[in-house]
Formats: C-alpha cells, structure tokens, sequence
C-alpha cells in the first residue's frame, strides 16, 4: 500500500489523481489532501478518501473543516503550508499545485528526500538547478506527470548507456495554430482547447504555447539535456505524447490514449504500469502521424521562454512570473491576448540579470516581478474599454 499526499487535490490533475486511487484502492491510500478554495469539493474528498491531514488556505474554511471533522489535522496560510509540505508521513506526493505556488512545498518534499510527482511544471521552470540539486543531496526522486515528459520518461526506461541525439517534445498546437492570432481573441476561444482538459491557467497557456515554453525548461532539468537538444514538434493529434532520438538514428516513441491518468497511474505505482478501462488505442484507426514545426514568430511566448533560457535563470522566473499575472489578467478581462507575449517581452527587457541562490531569493524576486507587471498592465494596458 502507498501513502499518497495530493497538492492541488481539487483541480485537474488532483481530481485525475483521486480517479486513478479509486480504482486502485487496494493500492494507495490517501493520507494528506491540499486545496486552495474549493472547500465543497475538498469537503467531499475528506469523506471518500479519509485523509489525515488537509490544507486550505483560509482560515476560515479551514475552522468549517475542524468543525466537520474533528480528527482531522487542518492546516491553513502560509505556516500551514510550510508545516503540511513538511510532513513525512507519505510514500509519494503529486505536486499539482499551480504556478509559483508549488514551489517552498516541492522543495521541501525534495529537501526531506521523499519521492515527489511532479505536475507543477513552474516549479522547475523558477527553481530546476536548486531543485535537481536538493534532490541529489537529499536523495528524493523526481518522477514526472506531464504527460510529454512522462513519455520521455518511458523511452528512456534502461537507455542510461545511450546518448541522447535529441529529446522531441511533441505539441498540440493548441486552439490557434491553424488560426490567425488577433485581437479579439476571447477567453472562451482561448479555453477552447483541442485535445486536452486542463485546468484555466495551463489551458491558456496551451493556446499561446507558453506551456511549450515551460516544458523545454522542464525537460533541460529532468533529463540533463541542452536545450539545442530539445526540439518542439506540433503534433495536432496529441498521440504521440513525446519521442527520443538516439545517436544512432533510432527513434523511440511514446503513443497511447489522450488520458492524463495513463502517466499519473504510471508514476504513482512507478515503474509498475496498472491497468485501466480507458479505451485502448486503435492503431488501424490512426490513418497518418502529421509533425510540424512551431511558428516562433506566430507564438511569441515559445520563442520568449527560449530566450529566457539563453539569458539565464532570472529571467525564466521573469518569464514565469510575468505570465502569471498577464494570464489571470486576460482571464479577467483586464487585457487582450496579444497583450500577454508583448507584457511578458517588455518585463523581461525591463530587468538586468542577477543571481537567485536560495528558494526565499526566488520568491522574493517574483514578488517584484509580478509588482511591476501589475503596475504596467495597470498604467500601460489599461484598455477594458476594448475587451470582451
Ligand atoms: P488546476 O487549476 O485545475 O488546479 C490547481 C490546484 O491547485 C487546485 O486544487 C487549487 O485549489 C490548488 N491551488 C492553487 N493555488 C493554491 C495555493 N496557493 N494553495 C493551495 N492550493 C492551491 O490546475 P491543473 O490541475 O490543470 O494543473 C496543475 C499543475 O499541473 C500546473 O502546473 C499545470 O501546468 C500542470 N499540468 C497540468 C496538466 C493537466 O492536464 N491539467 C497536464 C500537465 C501538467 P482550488 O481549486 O481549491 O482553489
């Protein structure tokens, strides 16, 4: 039996995650719960799941969840957070919190040399060199969700004496590759995605390919690749969910249903595969396997989160940070689309490099960046006037 603490248990990937311990219930058991608001739904895991340990992140929510359950260790706000992401009563941890969020708790999950699925991919994104090096000090193991890098994970299964040529990281595209971007482009078109159901903010990063961005750093940091070694393959189809080419022109595959349980179950129960009732592929069915090459100008955020990893860490968690703001603006309504390449290129051009040595130095820094975001989308991109 596993012990399985869930970080972000009320979104997609946590709501994914609790399927797959549904359906295995002789084989995990859920001992810590982490949500953000949504207390109804978190309610309702409390009752199926019986975790021993919850977060919330209001104290208020989190005095309903002490009345309800009074065996229940219930934690809340920052000192909360620090306390529960320190607990060592689980085998393994899915960290699926969004954004920076996840950051402090995966890096002390790491620190405590547990093993951690990671799905956040902002927290290698702002922090993969201290990570990758806590994890070699503490002796945790970082296994990995993303359905993409998963792939590469499996294709790389007993290939440690072979050198990689290249890492191919396939893409959706996401709802606009064969649109033209514009500026009336609404939320509802943007949350449109084609092939995937995720959550709002990696939804819309899907659709500027953003998320592309992140997942090249992502892959940098988890298979000790350069960058020049990874290249982004569109891949409307979503089947192929990534592929390694070897020195010697081999190319190993990964080709399975569009279902993020497949690489969630994969690590839970790492390197053990479980069985599913998700319909298995029909290779006869597939007539073509298309691949093309990503637009960088066209999507300018792909082509951003390469510069950023040119120019160095601070300005990945520019990047990041800078995106986080423009996105949840956009969501509001506060900015247009086109607004979110064009803020995050002018923030990034905005700061002198520096050295970023410690997870509070990181925190700090994107506390500014996401300062002086809000401020120029406030002065400068203030335009509700023209939003849908
Ligand atoms: P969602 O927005 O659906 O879920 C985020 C979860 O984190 C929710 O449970 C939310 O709680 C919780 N949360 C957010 N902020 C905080 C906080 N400050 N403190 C505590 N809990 C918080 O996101 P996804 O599940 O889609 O994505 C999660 C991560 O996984 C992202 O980094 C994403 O890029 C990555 N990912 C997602 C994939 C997908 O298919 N969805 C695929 C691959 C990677 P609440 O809802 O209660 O407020």
């Amino acid at each position: 039996m596993r012990n399985i603490a869930i970080f972000g248990s009320t979104g997609s990937i946590g709501t994914s995650t609790l399927n797959v311990v549904r359906e295995n219930l002789d084989l995990f058991n859920v001992v810590t719960l982490v949500a953000g608001e949504n207390i109804n739904k978190l309610i309702e895991q409390i009752e199926e799941f019986k975790p021993k340990n919850v977060y919330i992140i209001n104290e208020e929510n989190a005095n309903l969840l002490k009345e309800k359950f009074a065996s229940l260790n219930v934690y809340y706000g920052e000192d909360g957070m620090e306390e529960i992401s320190n607990l060592k009563d689980f085998d393994i941890s899915v960290s699926a919190l969004v954004g920076i969020a996840g950051l402090k708790p995966t890096y002390n999950m790491i620190k405590n040399g547990k093993t951690v699925a990671l799905a956040n991919k902002e927290v290698l994104v702002t922090g993969g060199k201290l990570i990758m090096q806590t994890a070699k000090k503490s002796g945790a193991k970082l296994l990995t969700v993303d359905s993409e890098h998963s792939a590469i994970m499996q294709c790389l299964n007993g290939e440690k004496e072979n050198k990689i040529n290249k890492i191919l990281l396939t893409a959706s595209g996401g709802p606009f590759f064969d649109k033209d971007i514009t500026d009336n482009i609404t939320v509802a078109d943007a949350l449109n995605h084609p092939t995937w159901n995720m959550g709002k903010k990696v939804t819309i990063d899907s659709s500027t390919m953003m998320n592309k961005g992140f997942e090249v750093i992502e892959a940098k940091w988890l298979f000790d690749v350069l960058p020049s070694q990874i290249e982004v393959v569109v891949h409307r189809k979503s089947l192929v969910h990534s592929m390694v080419q070897f020195d010697d022109g081999t190319i190993m595959a990964n080709i399975g249903p569009k279902s993020m349980q497949i690489p969630i179950a994969y690590a839970l129960n790492y390197p053990k595969r479980l069985s599913n009732n998700i319909e298995k592929l029909d290779i006869f069915n597939i007539k073509d396997l298309v691949f093309e090459k990503p637009d960088l100008d066209k999507f300018k955020c792909l082509s951003l989160a390469y510069k950023a990893i040119e120019k160095g860490h601070c300005y990945q968690v520019i990047l990041n940070a800078a995106d986080e703001i423009l996105v949840d603006a956009f969501i509001n309504h506060k900015i247009k689309f086109t607004q979110i390449p064009k803020g995050i290129e002018k923030i990034m051009n905005s700061f002198e490099s520096r050295e970023l040595k410690t997870i509070d130095e990181i925190l700090d820094f994107d506390r500014e960046v996401k300062e002086k975001t809000q401020e120029m989308i406030d002065k400068e991109f203030n335009n509700s006037k023209y939003l849908i």
